[in-house]
């Protein structure tokens, strides 16, 4: 099965307070979006990419992150839109016609690995549609607009989802393109549309690791897993 990935990278990143949106923050000397799609270039299940930006920044990505980085997999830099899930369906219209499977990602979860890339696409041969998902280390509890505790959660039937999130193109893209036209409220992630259809979602183990960059703390976070990373890397050549 052909597999392609969509890197949605198309916020404004206001959480994060900086003028620069945070997916081209650096990341040791790399703008942090390189390192997210460096991953898919080595992962060799992954056939091609479509990266979603701003559309104020399309030129700016094709020069300074696809060319300097030569990263030769990304066929498209695809101007993005208001929500996420705008961003990723001009994403899927643009990789129309290219594969069976796709893989949807966030620009912004920079340690996404290759072998963990291809243990999804494994999982999405057998089942129609994956998502990695972490347990729960703390409590959780509801919590009322008086900013009172309403109930606690039976903790081990939650998870906390991450990205790359694997579906059938077709799936996706039938999904994306009736919550278009039907005006779905915002979703936070992909597998809500599906789920929405009735399609049964499949979850895997996910990452620790594979955090999302969302606030100036998070990219401290994430600096000091390359450093330790680089550190392992370099200790284990002598
Ligand atoms: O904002 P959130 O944390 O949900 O963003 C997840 C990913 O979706 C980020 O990589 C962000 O750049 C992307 N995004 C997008 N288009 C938008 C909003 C977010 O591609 N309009």
């Amino acid at each position: 099965m052909k597999t392609v990935a969509v890197i949605p990278a198309a916020g404004a990143g206001e959480r994060m307070g900086a003028g620069l949106a945070k997916q081209f923050m650096e990341l040791e000397g790399r703008p942090l979006l390189a390192v997210t799609v460096e991953n898919f270039e080595r992962c060799s299940a992954v056939e091609s990419v479509f990266v979603v930006v701003p559309p104020d920044s399309v030129s700016y990505c094709k020069e300074e992150i696809i060319k300097r980085y030569a990263l030769s997999k990304v066929r498209q830099v695809v101007p993005g839109g208001k929500r996420r899930q705008d961003s990723v369906r001009l994403g899927l219209e643009a990789a129309q016609g290219e594969s069976d499977l796709v893989l949807i990602h966030d620009g912004v979860r920079p340690f996404v690995h290759p072998e963990f890339i291809a243990r999804i696409i494994q999982a999405a041969f057998q089942h129609r549609a994956v998502i990695p998902v972490m347990s729960l280390k703390e409590t959780l509890k509801e919590v009322g607009n008086d900013g009172r505790v309403k109930g606690t959660m039976e903790r081990r039937s939650f998870r906390l989802v991450q990205t790359p999130q694997a579906f059938r193109y077709e799936d996706i893209l039938s999904a994306h393109r009736r919550a278009a036209e039907e005006n779905w409220e915002e979703m936070t992630d992909d597998a809500l549309l599906l789920e929405r259809m009735g399609i049964p979602v499949a979850v895997v183990e996910g990452l620790e690791e594979n955090i999302k960059i969302t606030t100036p703390y998070d990219l401290e976070l994430a600096r000091f897993i390359l450093g330790r990373r680089k550190f392992y890397h370099e200790s284990t050549k002598k």
